[in-house]
């Protein structure tokens, strides 16, 4: 890939979740959920005071996650003898589970309603720091990275260690995945410094170690990773060991010492079997496969890569699938197995790029959300400055003396030059904003801002009950043109087609690139009937217009349509179905429209049926009534 002037680095990020379970749990000094009896639990909780079997739930989350959850339910029967304190205590523990469950979505206003309460700060702290893990998880960077600055802020005043810990390991990780590997570092020696020994210094020197083996500076190290794997087994965290040792191996493939690597991995993979963690377990596998693969052991690689492919958490674009995916299309390249082998790359060229399109999307969401924080601070000084100015003024009224107004003029300099530095960063804000949500090849909405434009769009009209309709296209055998006339003619095809659509779009839809060769618009207000019309416009005007530079390249696309009226206001359904028609677009043909209606019979019209538009038509897609 390349070409693009950025350099783009991909991070291999499995680990989020893992330490964001990981911190939720182990706080306030008690015996962890193995020392206590088994009797303390089975006398039933109404023996115990809620403080108590709080603490208790609290520590029994992640080890005896049944009892936690049963635990929740009977404390939540009776909430009359709590203190204020304890039912936010509760509630905190009730949003944990929301969230462990995945259901970010509900998860999410709970984590924020206890992080607006004043009061305790540690759960604040904590709720905090939970909510940022799911926006991390959730793909939410700016919001996150938003929330993870405030809280860093906030850290000096926090007493509670543990508190801080949990911050600082979201920082480090964060941190990490955005490209800022020396301050995840410090973060990670910051934990360490608070926490020498334990479960707590097991992930500090977790954190740590990873940011320098993305930085490339694992070399120096060497010590320090011996140092990490011995805190973690002191600690009984053999995951956390093992997923530092998955860094050391991955060092040693990436340093030409396969045989190290296979030994290393193969040294802890019963182990790593033993989590049922599928994120370690398909990192494993990628890297076995990749190491026998170097080794010239192609039979093993081909093993441990197909072994990869079904530990892989379903929907995730992650290096490891890359790298299998690699791994095995240059064994059927070897092998002179040429259908596969071209299988195979295309789906590790897909994964690739999806992946970078993330790593990127957090690098922007970090950069974009550092000048806002430089913009808000320079606004600050600018008042404080102006203050100072007025105060000065007041108290030269009275003696009015020459060197003062010097000093104001001096003063008044400065000002100048706050406001100038404040101009730039705004402005340099406001390309990053541009950046973070725009399509680098057509400049229209990426992925992810449309489906955040789409949906707000999608609220607005569900509010009044009134008709959207959402459109998929697809270029038909757009991978002909790129292998007939190369990757760059394709590029202008794509921006050619992106242009078309936008001379019969209106300024209220939603047009973004969702992917390759793939687009959607959200037509707001626009019925079934009205959005065919418009697709069919479309279709009509890219098939009559040839690309190319010499224009001699015939295109075509196939729409897939999905309505509000069948399929409701939820963006994901309205995907699914407008999906699904124009599959049948495709397997009808291709060049035509199809109406996903599925309550009604559905609808298909094709490129021989008359139009309503003419080809070269230049009337909007809005309602002609507006
Ligand atoms: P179909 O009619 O079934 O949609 O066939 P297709 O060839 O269009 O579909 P397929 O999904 O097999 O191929 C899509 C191609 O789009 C493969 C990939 O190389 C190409 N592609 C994806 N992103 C870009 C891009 O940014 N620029 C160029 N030039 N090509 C791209
Ligand atoms: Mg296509
Ligand atoms: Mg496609």
């Amino acid at each position: 890939m390349g070409g693009s002037g950025t350099t783009r680095r991909k991070v291999w990020a499995g680990a989020l979740l893992l330490l964001g379970i990981f911190v939720g749990t182990a706080l306030f000094a008690v015996p962890t959920a193995n020392a206590i009896a088994p009797e303390t639990f089975a006398r039933g909780p109404e023996s115990k005071n809620p403080q108590e079997l709080l603490v208790l739930a609290d520590n029994l989350k992640t080890s005896e996650h049944d009892q936690f959850v049963r635990l929740l339910d009977e404390l939540g029967h009776d909430t009359s003898h709590m203190t204020d304190q304890q039912l936010a205590y509760l509630r905190y523990l009730v949003a944990w589970q929301v969230a462990y469950s995945g259901d970010y979505e509900h998860a999410e206003p709970l984590l924020k309603a206890l992080m607006n309460q004043s009061g305790n700060n540690d759960l604040r702290f904590r709720a905090t720091a939970t909510l940022i893990n799911i926006l991390g998880i959730s793909g939410h960077y700016e919001e996150a990275f938003s929330i993870l600055n405030q809280a860093l802020d906030d850290a000096p005043q926090i007493s509670d260690k543990t508190a801080r810990f949990q911050v600082f390991t979201e920082a480090a990780q964060l941190l990490t995945e955005a490209g800022q590997y020396n301050l995840a570092v410090n973060y990670g020696h910051q934990i360490i410094a608070d926490f020498p020994q334990g479960r707590n210094a097991c992930a500090g020197y977790y954190v740590m170690l990873h940011a320098q083996f993305e930085s490339d500076g694992l070399k120096a190290a060497a010590q320090e990773f011996q140092r990490g794997i011995d805190v973690c087994l002191q600690a009984s965290e053999g995951l956390i060991a093992d997923s530092i040792r998955r860094d050391v191996a991955h060092y040693d493939i990436q340093n030409h010492h396969a045989d190290a690597a296979a030994a290393l991995l193969q040294g802890s993979y019963a182990n790593v079997l033993g989590y049922q963690y599928p994120d370690l377990t398909t990192e494993y596998n990628a890297l076995l496969a990749q190491a026998y693969w170097d080794k010239g052991d192609p039979a093993r690689a081909e093993q441990y890569a197909q072994y990869a492919l079904k530990s892989a958490v379903k929907g995730e674009f992650n290096e490891p699938l890359s790298l299998t995916y690699k791994v095995l299309y240059q064994i059927a390249a070897q092998k002179g197995d040429l259908r596969n082998a071209l299988a195979y790359h295309e789906q590790y060229m897909a994964t690739d790029k999806r992946q970078l399109d993330e790593t990127e999307a957090k690098v922007l969401a970090y950069q974009l959300v550092k000048q806002q924080m430089d913009a808000k601070k320079a606004e600050l000084a600018e008042l404080n400055k102006q203050n100072e100015i007025l105060q000065l003024q007041q108290a030269l009224d009275h003696k009015a003396v020459v060197t003062g107004r010097l000093y104001i003029a001096l003063l008044l300099t400065v000002l100048a030059s706050i406001g100038f530095w404040l101009f730039r960063l705004k402005r340099s804000q406001l390309r990053f904003m541009r950046l973070a949500r725009r399509d680098g090849l057509t400049d229209i909405f990426n992925r992810q801002h449309f489906v955040d434009e789409a949906e707000q769009s999608l609220r607005y009209v569900a509010k009044s009950s009134r008709n959207a309709s959402l459109v998929l296209i697809d270029l038909d055998h757009f991978k002909a043109v790129n292998d007939t006339y190369g990757h760059e003619v394709g590029d202008q095809v794509l921006r050619r087609a992106v242009a078309i659509c936008q001379h019969y779009l209106h300024s209220s839809d939603v047009f973004g690139r969702l992917g390759g060769e793939e687009f959607g618009i959200l037509l707001p207000e626009c019925d079934q009937e009205r959005a065919r019309e418009c697709a069919e416009t479309l279709r009509a005007a890219i098939h009559a217009e040839p690309a190319g530079e010499s224009n001699d390249i015939a295109i075509s696309a196939s729409f897939g349509i999905a309505s509000t009226v069948h399929h409701g206001y939820e963006l994901r359904q309205l995907l699914l179905a407008a999906d699904e028609a124009l599959y049948r677009a495709k397997r009808d043909g291709r060049n035509r429209v199809v109406v996903n209606a599925s309550r009604t019979s559905d609808d298909v019209s094709s490129p021989t049926e008359p139009s309503l538009y003419g080809i070269r038509n230049t009337t909007h897609c809005a309602d002609p009534t507006h």
